[in-house]
């Protein structure tokens, strides 16, 4: 757990494990009506507060009422108080700071009187342990991406793709999705052996982070399919331009002599796509005729061409 409470723009674990596409696109992650520890640390007067803040705890003290304390202890300790007690425990809190700070002779945040409050006055937490914001990092990384390639796995494309799909939802911006799948990629295996395979898997990776925009999301879905997300896509075509650039640029990588082919599946997310799941269903289907047209080749979700 880091302890101290980051100074606006000062790097946070995040910014030191993705690129600033990722990075803005995780921080988008976090709900709208979310309390950042910015404004608690501000809130428990670790400084003072802005206009503009002021407001927004107001609201927040209006839509959440006494689980707002709730939320703010949740902040700082990832640790639940019902909002029963929330309150109390805040207080009490702040009346910690106010000691230590004493004690001390200079303010002590927040986040620290919290986790001191809670670890060595009433032993809520007793296991607390201390982690560089680097090591935070690497964890955070390492569980949402997939080891072999980098791309993100399965479980983040879809967290991301509910985060763009609630976008779409929102504020109208547009979302396609491609899915891709090696051809024959079974005989390859069978014939050179997995090594080989994963050699290819590799490159295929590399393939997709060139041929898509900085914007885009690619990810490893499972096995030998592939995902990539496009965010500002409100055209199949445009998504299906993407999809061919990357089938045809599969075909640089070689096996043995022979070039690689893919086949891809497009969807654009519309009024008609109830969930994220569904939309991956519909370019599946896309993917699933492009393998029964012969393979090699990009099919756009009926309807969408
Ligand atoms: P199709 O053109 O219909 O997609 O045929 P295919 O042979 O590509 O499809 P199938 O699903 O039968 O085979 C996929 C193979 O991918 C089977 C599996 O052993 C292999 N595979 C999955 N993950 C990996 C991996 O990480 N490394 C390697 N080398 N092979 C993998
Ligand atoms: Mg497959
Ligand atoms: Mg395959």
């Amino acid at each position: 757990m880091v302890l101290d409470v980051p100074a606006e723009n000062q790097a946070t674990p995040l910014d030191a494990a993705y690129g600033a596409g990722d990075r803005d696109r995780l921080r988008g992650t976090i709900e709208p009506d979310a309390v950042s520890i910015e404004l608690v640390s501000a809130f428990s007067g670790d400084r003072g507060l802005a206009a503009a803040e002021r407001v927004r705890i107001g609201q927040l003290q209006d839509a959440r009422g006494t689980a707002f304390y709730s939320d703010l202890l949740y902040v700082i300790s990832h640790q639940y108080f019902a909002p029963e007690i929330a309150s109390e425990i805040w207080n009490r809190v702040l009346a910690h700071k106010l000691a230590m700070s004493t004690q001390l002779g200079r303010n002590v945040r927040v986040t620290v009187a919290t986790l001191d409050y809670l670890s060595n006055i009433t032993g809520e937490i007793r296991s607390l342990t201390l982690m560089s914001e680097d090591d935070v990092a690497t964890i955070v990384n390492l569980s949402m991406r997939d080891g072999m390639t980098g791309l993100f796995n399965h479980s983040t494309c879809y967290e991301l793709l509910e985060l763009e799909f609630r976008n779409h939802r929102r504020y109208g911006i547009g979302v396609a999705l491609i899915v891709l799948d090696v051809d024959d990629f079974k005989a390859v295996n069978d014939r050179y052996g997995h090594q080989e395979g994963d050699r290819i898997l590799l490159a295929l990776a590399g393939r997709l982070r060139t041929e898509t925009r900085d914007s885009d999301v690619c990810c490893r879905f499972g096995g030998e399919e592939f995902a990539v997300i496009l965010p500002f896509t409100n055209d199949a075509r445009e998504a299906a331009e993407i999809a061919e650039r990357i089938r045809l640029g599969s075909e640089t990588i070689s096996c043995h002599g022979q070039p690689i082919t893919v086949s891809a599946g497009v969807a654009l997310c519309d009024d008609a796509t109830p969930t994220p799941r569904s939309l991956v269903e519909s370019a599946d289907r896309a993917l699933y005729q492009a393998k029964n047209r012969g393979k090699n080749r990009v099919v756009v979700s009926d309807g969408q061409r």
